[in-house]
Order: C-alpha cells, then sequence, then structure tokens
C-alpha cells in the first residue's frame, strides 16, 4: 500500500533498524519503545486488520515474535515481555498495518498496564460464552 508507512519500512524506503527478515514477515525496533529493545513484527503483505492476515504468516509472527521475546527477556534488565496487538482505532492501533509488539519487560521498568477487572452480573458470562462460541463456529467455517 503506498501511502502505508510499515510498507514503505519493508521496501526499504524508509529506514528501521531491522531484527528479522524472512519472505512472510518482517520485524523491527519501535522507533518510540517502552522499553529498549521493544520490537514491532509485521507482515510483509499489507493488511490492516489482524483477522485478515492469513493463518501461516500470522504463525509465523506469533512464533518469532515469541522468540524475539525470549531473547529480549535474556538481555541484561529484562526478566518478562508482553506480545501486544491493537486491532482498530478504539484498542489504540495508530498504525493501519497489523502488527505484533513485543515488549520486553523487567521488575523495575517503572511501565502498568491500565488494566481494570469488571464482574459480570448472574447469567451474563455464559450467555457472552454462547453468543460468541456460535457465531465464532460460523466465522470459522467461512
Ligand atoms: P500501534 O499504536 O498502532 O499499535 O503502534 C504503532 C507503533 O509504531 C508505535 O509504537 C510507534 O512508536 C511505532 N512507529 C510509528 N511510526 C514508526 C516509524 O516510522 N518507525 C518505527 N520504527 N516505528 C514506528
Ligand atoms: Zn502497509
Amino acid at each position: 500500500m503506498s501511502d502505508c508507512i510499515f510498507c514503505k519500512i519493508i521496501a526499504g524506503q524508509i529506514p528501521s533498524a531491522k531484527i528479522y527478515e524472512d519472505e512472510l514477515i518482517y520485524a523491527f525496533l519501535d522507533i518510540s519503545p517502552i522499553n529498549f529493545g521493544h520490537t514491532l513484527v509485521i507482515p510483509k503483505e499489507h493488511h490492516q486488520s489482524a483477522a485478515a492476515i492469513p493463518e501461516n504468516v500470522a504463525g509465523r509472527m506469533f512464533h518469532v515474535a515469541s522468540r524475539i521475546g525470549i531473547l529480549l527477556k535474556r538481555m541484561e534488565e529484562f526478566d518478562a515481555y508482553n506480545l501486544h496487538l491493537a486491532d482498530g482505532t478504539a484498542a489504540g492501533q495508530v498504525v493501519m498495518h497489523a502488527h505484533l509488539h513485543v515488549i520486553p519487560r523487567g521488575a523495575e521498568d517503572n511501565f502498568r498496564w491500565n488494566w481494570r477487572q469488571l464482574n459480570y452480573p448472574e447469567g451474563k458470562m455464559a450467555e457472552i460464552a454462547g453468543s460468541i462460541a456460535e457465531k465464532l463456529q460460523k466465522k470459522l467455517a467461512e
């Protein structure tokens, strides 16, 4: 896609600190990291939504991302990592070329996810699970 910043990075039109590349994916350092080493793993083909990424490419992204995470984890002050993917503006997606964040984490890194924990009213959990399960079965059969 011609006006996509990540497509331009893959094409070498915008410089990037490359970590890894193969025929399906490209991985490079995020320019504004949560911690140093924060990496983005992207499909070479332009897809806005993660759901549009073919299964073999998505599988490769996850496989490589988790291995980058293990490597980052072994580096100096880190002892853990997060994988993060924002799909859609409301979820925080800013660059509309699907990407998986690999974020190295340390116990003392002073970063916290703002993660709330709601409670389901009686019966709501089973209702939502049933509804998702039914729709998912149809979706996966498409
Ligand atoms: P999002 O918020 O869409 O999940 O994440 C987009 C990420 O891309 C951000 O963390 C941002 O720092 C990173 N980013 C945006 N533009 C560039 C760029 O030109 N080069 C690199 N390396 N990272 C970028
Ligand atoms: Zn793109």
